[in-house]
């Protein structure tokens, strides 16, 4: 079976911005050729979208809602058992880079200041300004955060609200939530691959998604939920990652790809499963099929050998 690999920018990316990706597919295919492993070629493409700056990770990672708090989150496994990931690292520019290395070491998943010690400990500590976009998306966030303050004031906190009045009700940053709607900013990178040999590997970096409390974790870095690669193939998601945690969605997918569904029905059933309006895209890969599925179109590529 052909070497494969199947990147993404987020569900917020259109595919107008897909270019990115498919530089990301190119180096990450490059690896495979050169017959490096699955796990070697999505480390790579990942670590391509976190430098470029247009997608929610690495340099380009949104910020939290104080203004200039980054908290990053990443994960990476392949079918050969290596799994690693970090979550709500600060001050590294390529958090895949060091979930990968966290594969090195008897544990899975370090958090905070732990793992960006340890970023600081592998040489991977790389302590960057917010890029312009975020700051821009920042504005324009917490203006909307500002509006939905003055609407609702008074107002019973709803679900449709998309969180805004709950990250007012339980703000936890240093800064006063008043300091921060007076200064009036979602998105995940992933990859997944199959190598010549037969393995497969996921890896995915986020800077989270706005409204968000500090310490915010959910999708990315848990295994299982916003990825999960095993003998039969591997998956990436991106969207709101409370409702990817709620579903377990990376396993569920490959669970059902297990059971015989074909993997493009599978991801289509993964989207069906979330509330409608709700963001939610996702790759996948097999031994014999590579697919992209999102509920709005999505910056992505499929490269093979
Ligand atoms: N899943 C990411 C998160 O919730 C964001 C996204 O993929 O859009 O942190």
């Amino acid at each position: 079976m052909a070497a494969t690999i199947v990147t993404h920018g987020g569900t917020d990316m259109p595919p107008e911005e897909k270019d990115g990706c498919e530089t990301a597919a190119r180096l990450g295919l490059q690896k495979l050729g050169d017959r490096q492993d699955a796990l070697e070629a999505v480390v790579t493409a990942v670590a391509s979208l976190e430098a470029d700056g247009r997608y929610d990770a690495g340099v380009g990672s949104l910020m939290g809602m104080d203004g200039k708090t980054l908290e990053l989150d990443a994960a990476v496994m392949d079918s050969r058992g290596r799994l690693g990931a970090v979550a709500a690292l600060q001050n590294v520019r390529h958090p895949v880079k060091v979930a990968q290395r966290i594969t090195d070491t008897p544990h899975v998943l370090l958090v905070g200041q732990g793992a960006e010690e340890f970023a600081r400990r592998i040489g991977l500590h790389s302590p960057f300004e917010p890029s312009v976009k975020a700051q821009r998306k920042f504005r324009e966030y917490i203006a909307e955060m500002k509006k939905a303050h003055d609407d609702d004031e008074g107002a019973e906190d709803t679900e449709e609200d998309d969180g805004k009045t709950l990250v007012r009700k339980f703000w936890n940053f240093p800064t006063s939530w008043q300091a921060a709607v007076d200064r009036a900013g979602h998105g995940t990178v992933g990859a997944v691959a199959r190598d010549e040999a037969g393995h497969f590997a996921v890896a995915v970096s986020t800077g989270g998604s706005p409204p968000a409390l500090y310490g915010r974790v959910a999708d990315t870095p848990l295994i299982g939920c916003g990825f999960y690669a095993g003998q039969h193939g591997a998956i990436a998601c991106t969207g709101i990652g409370e409702h990817i945690v709620r579903n377990m969605l990376a396993r569920t997918v490959y669970e059902w790809i297990i059971s015989g569904t074909p993997l493009q029905a599978a991801l289509e059933r993964a989207i069906a499963l979330l509330p409608q309006g709700i963001d939610i895209g996702l790759i996948g890969v097999t031994a014999t099929e590579a697919h992209v599925a999102a509920r709005k179109p999505m910056a992505s590529a499929i490269l093979a050998l």
